[in-house]
Formats: structure tokens, C-alpha cells, sequence
């Protein structure tokens, strides 16, 4: 008979608040510093945040929030929002942070499907919120992420409350409850155009693990020597999981509000002494067109991660070649927290000649531990890792979801995850997300009948060789369609 021999290691639970209490107590003095949307910039420590994060918890508790409840937040990257992450999870309530870039319609729909019981938000959502309170009865508050001097003129929220006096009676004399590590954390919602969004219902354990994950040196690489800005919005996929990632390093976090166009972020970056950033091609892209123009260069930047969308490989170059800063492609989802792959060479790939490593650093990358994945074709089986067969991409692991909020069915077929992205997987592991003929698809489903124009190493430049006629993978892969329809709608810039 076999004996089920426990380890007898602590149980200690992988809670949200863990990760910002060793922030404080080991990197108390490293500094959080934010561009306000007033354009001011406002600068404070992880010691600081950890108080006024406890004053919140404090606050919601006062307000009658319990455990499991829905907070939601409309908000910029920013040390209130910051606050928010930490002040809601940290005592078992739910931080729903809500993608304000999303129609009003879809945005009041979320809110109900979440049920949230207080919504925090910038004061630049304010008519947005005019416009949606009145159709959201069961927020029990409205609190605007700001003091009372600068609250805006608004008509329709009550209660309304500006968060500065919602924290001022609270000493921050808190102690972090230890949760259950299986509790819920965040809920990001999914921002389909066709249907409703769906909510990806995070955990404890989820959030952290996936921080360990996006910190590790082929991820990431964060550490108590960076200066990190998420250009990324906390709004979607919790930025990426950096506001967990830098704590859980001790990096210092730079936060950018709403001023996202190239030259504020290379001032920040500059002032601020950012080593690592994170953003979608776009915003890199009003970057890079301003720095031409501007004839300026970086001189701390020393690496970028470039997802959300594929990034054009003249974008890599150009951040290498002209900038010398490291351009790490990487894929994922907000299913999967979100980071599945990252585009970074081992030491042995590292020496193979220059064409190459560059072909397999502009495909989507390789899996960092705790995801794993594979392509299946139309009849379900697996396909070769060989680069040319492609099929619908599968995952799983920790950090990816098993069902989504409010819905008793699973979306997983034999305990994997469909993304709905097609791709091919090369002997190296590398993972690349391929955009296709119709013929193709049509003849088999393999990709050296396709037109390679869109192979990695030749850039979009050849998008029309070959005279194919063109479809997007949506057009002809019928499991791909669903998705694709509903990351269409998801916006550059939202990401
Ligand atoms: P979202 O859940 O809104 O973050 O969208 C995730 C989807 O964005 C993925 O399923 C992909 O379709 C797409 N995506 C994310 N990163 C990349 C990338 N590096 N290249 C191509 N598509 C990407």
C-alpha cells in the first residue's frame, strides 16, 4: 500500500498583502514615484504606501465591505491606485479594476456582473461615471481618487466621497489578515465586442505565484536595482503583474498617469532613472517617433517588454540597434494573468549566427515556468514542435484560468486552456502566433504552403508577396474566430 508522506514544511499562505509588507519592512525607503494627472509628480515610499493601503482597509471595513466583496476601480497608473490593489485584497475583498477605455455600455454591464460595492476612480472618469451611475444601483459609493479640493463637478453619484477624506480618520494601525491563499484576488474582465466581457477571477496564490514567474531573469528580470515603469495600465491584466513583481523585488515603481504620449514618458524615464519598462507596441511607438524628432537618447533605459500585440520586428531593431536598450517580445493573456512567453535566447542560442537569434527573438518566445502549452489541429491532437505545423495554441498552469466569474461551465477541453491564438512551436520551444492564408488552412493546416512573408525575420514588409489572397487567422479558422473578434475590439493602447 502505498503512504501519502506529507512534507512538514509551514503552510504560511501566498497572500497579496505578503508581497507589499516585504516591500515595506526590507525596501522601506525605495521610492514609488507618480505623475499625477494634476501634472505634478508625487513621490513617497513602499513604507508609505503600506500605511495608507492599511488606512483603506481600515476605511472599506468602516464602510461595511466584507470579505469577497467586489471593489471596483477606474483609474490610471498611480500611487492611489496602488493603494487600491493592496487596501481592498489585503483584508479578503476584491479588487476589480475596470478598463475605462471600454464603451459605457459594456462598462455598466461589468460593473453589475461584478456586483462591486464601491467603485474608486480618477477624477478624469467623472463624466464617465455621470454617465454610468445612475445604472449601476447596488454601488453603495462613489469615491473619486482625490482630496476635497479637487474634487470634480459632478451630477449623478451619491454618495460621493473624495478618498483623501475617506482615509484621513484611519491610523493605518492594521494587521493583515492571513487569508486563505485560494481566495479571490483581482477580477479582470475580458473586453469582447461581440457578447459580453467575461471575468477572469484571480486568487492569492494565482497573483503570487505569477509574480514570481514575471520577476524571473528570463521574464522580467526585476530586481532592487530597477526602476521600473508600467507604461501598461493597471487597468488591464494588473499591469502585467508589475505593481506585484516590483514589491516582491523591491524595484522602485514609477507610475505615469494619463500622460502617455512620447514625450512625457521619455522625461519620466529620464528624472527617474527607469532601467525597465513595459508597454504595447503603440505607446513604444509614440515613443521612438519622438525621440527622432526630439534627437534625444536614453541613458538608463536598459530593457523594454514589447506585448499586447505582435511587435513589428523594425521595432526591436530600433530599440537595439539605434538605442541599445534590450526589446523583449512577450505574449499572454488576461486569462493567464497575464504572461505566458517571452522571446529571450539561452546561452546556447545565443551564439548561433546573428539571422537567427533574430528570428526567434521577434516570434512570441518560449514559456517561463509555471505555463505550459501546446498546439492541437482541428481533430484535437497534438501537433509537432517543429515550426511549420500550426494549430490552436492550449495552456495551463497556476496562473491560468480554470472557469470564469459567474459561469458554472469550463472553457477547458481535457484540462487545457484554448487561447483562441493560432500558432507554431519550434524545436526550440519558441512560440509564434501566425497569421495565415486561406489556402492554407484549407489544404492541411501547414505552414510551409503558407506565404512566409509573415515568418518572423522578414518583417511586415512582405505582407503582400506570394499573391495570396490574405485573411486574418479569424476569417478561416473557426476557433480562432471567437477570439479574434473580440481582440479586435481591445485597442492598442487599452492593453
Ligand atoms: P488580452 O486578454 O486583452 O490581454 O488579449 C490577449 C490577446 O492579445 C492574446 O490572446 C493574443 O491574441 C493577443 N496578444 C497578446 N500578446 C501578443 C503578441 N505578443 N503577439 C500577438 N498577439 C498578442
Amino acid at each position: 500500500m502505498t503512504i501519502l508522506l506529507h512534507g512538514q514544511m509551514m503552510d504560511v499562505p501566498l497572500t497579496v498583502s505578503s508581497l507589499l509588507a516585504h516591500a515595506s519592512r526590507h525596501f522601506g525607503t525605495t521610492e514609488i514615484v507618480s505623475k499625477r494627472i494634476e501634472g505634478d509628480v508625487h513621490r513617497y515610499t513602499y513604507r508609505d504606501c503600506e500605511k495608507r493601503a492599511k488606512q483603506l482597509a481600515q476605511a472599506l471595513i468602516g464602510l461595511g465591505v466584507e470579505s469577497g466583496e467586489r471593489i471596483g476601480t477606474l483609474a490610471w497608473n498611480g500611487y492611489r491606485h496602488l493603494e487600491a490593489y493592496y487596501g481592498t485584497t489585503g483584508f479578503g475583498a476584491v479588487c476589480h479594476t475596470i478598463n475605462p477605455r471600454l464603451f459605457p455600455d459594456q462598462i455598466a454591464w461589468i460593473i453589475n456582473d461584478a456586483d462591486d460595492s464601491y467603485i474608486l476612480f480618477d477624477t478624469t472618469f467623472a463624466q464617465l461615471i455621470d454617465r454610468l451611475a445612475q445604472r449601476c444601483p447596488r454601488v453603495r459609493g462613489w469615491i473619486v481618487l482625490t482630496d476635497d479640493a479637487h474634487l470634480p463637478a459632478m451630477q449623478s453619484p451619491t454618495p460621493l466621497i473624495s478618498y483623501e477624506t475617506l482615509l484621513e480618520p484611519h491610523d493605518g494601525a492594521f494587521d493583515w489578515p492571513l487569508l486563505d491563499e485560494r481566495q479571490a484576488s483581482y477580477l479582470c474582465y475580458t473586453s469582447g465586442t461581440t457578447g459580453n466581457p467575461k471575468g477572469a477571477l484571480y486568487s492569492h496564490r494565482s497573483t503570487v505565484l505569477h509574480a514570481f514567474g514575471a520577476s524571473l531573469p528570463d521574464a522580467m528580470g526585476l530586481s532592487s536595482r530597477d526602476s521600473a515603469l508600467p507604461v501598461v495600465p493597471m487597468f488591464h491584466v494588473n499591469a502585467w503583474g508589475i505593481p506585484h513583481a516590483a514589491p516582491l523585488t523591491g524595484a522602485k515603481l514609477v507610475f505615469p498617469g494619463n500622460h502617455l504620449d512620447g514625450k512625457s514618458l521619455f522625461e519620466l524615464m529620464e528624472t527617474e532613472r527607469v532601467t525597465c519598462s513595459n508597454g504595447v507596441p503603440t505607446v513604444w511607438l509614440g515613443l521612438l517617433n519622438y525621440m527622432k524628432e526630439a534627437g534625444v537618447r536614453f541613458s538608463s533605459l536598459q530593457r523594454t517588454g514589447i506585448g499586447g500585440s505582435a511587435c513589428p520586428p523594425a521595432m526591436l531593431r530600433t530599440f537595439e540597434n539605434e538605442y541599445g536598450v534590450e526589446a523583449i517580445h512577450g505574449w499572454g493573456m488576461t486569462e493567464m494573468s497575464p504572461i505566458g512567453t517571452l522571446a529571450k535566447l539561452n546561452s546556447e542560442q545565443s551564439q548561433r549566427p546573428p539571422e537567427e537569434q533574430r528570428r526567434l527573438r521577434e516570434k512570441q518566445g518560449h514559456v517561463i515556468y509555471g505555463v505550459d502549452m501546446k498546439i492541437v489541429g482541428d481533430d484535437g491532437r497534438d501537433l509537432p514542435w517543429d515550426g511549420l505545423a500550426f494549430g490552436e495554441l492550449h495552456v495551463r498552469g497556476p496562473w491560468v484560468i480554470e472557469r470564469y466569474f459567474q459561469k458554472d461551465d469550463s472553457p477547458l477541453v481535457n484540462g487545457w486552456f484554448p487561447t483562441g491564438d493560432v500558432a507554431t512551436i519550434d524545436r526550440d520551444g519558441f512560440m509564434h502566433i501566425t497569421d495565415r492564408s486561406k489556402d492554407v488552412i484549407k489544404s492541411g493546416g501547414r505552414v510551409d504552403q503558407f506565404d512566409r512573408s509573415r515568418e518572423p525575420g522578414d518583417g511586415a514588409s512582405g505582407r503582400r508577396r506570394g499573391g495570396l489572397h490574405r485573411l486574418r487567422a479569424s476569417e478561416v479558422v473557426p476557433a480562432a474566430a471567437a477570439r479574434r473578434r473580440q481582440t479586435q475590439g481591445r485597442g492598442g493602447h487599452a492593453r
